[in-house]
């Protein structure tokens, strides 16, 4: 009762708003224009382009900066849910990426040049077997 009662004010305040906007059309014009800077210059445009409008570049930058920020939240990092870190490793059969902490194949501290070596003699091995040759000595 109390939830419907605030949406019957809200929507009052909202219709009272509007009213006061249509009846008072002209100063509501002259207030906008004097705050975006297109009244009392040099030139139609001028004060617009030099004062509220050259905020349109920033707008586009923020822009760039918003969709980066969702390309890395949601298209760069881990698969792994609720993982922030980048998916660097591909996790074969699967469409998925993984960081190294969640990649089963990836050791966490950093691999050793022995462990590096190891997983290509695996591969070459696997890749002999597949064509029936003998295995890498
Ligand atoms: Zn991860």
């Amino acid at each position: 009762m109390v939830k419907r009662t605030g949406y019957w004010i809200l929507g009052a305040a909202i219709v009272v708003g509007v009213v006061l906007v249509i009846v008072n059309f002209a100063v509501v014009r002259h207030w906008l224009a004097v705050h975006t800077g297109t009244v009392n210059e040099t030139g139609p445009y001028y004060g617009f382009w030099s004062g509220f409008g050259s905020d349109i570049g920033e707008a586009t930058l923020i822009g760039a900066v918003s969709v980066g920020v969702y390309t890395g939240a949601r298209k760069v990092n881990c698969h792994a849910k609720g993982c922030w870190r980048i998916g660097h490793h591909p996790l074969e059969g699967t469409p998925y990426h993984l960081c190294k902490h969640h990649h089963p194949d990836v050791p966490v501290e950093g691999a050793s040049i022995e462990h590096i070596l190891g997983q290509h003699k695996k591969f070459k091995d696997a890749l002999a077997a597949a064509q029936g040759d003998q295995p890498v000595s």
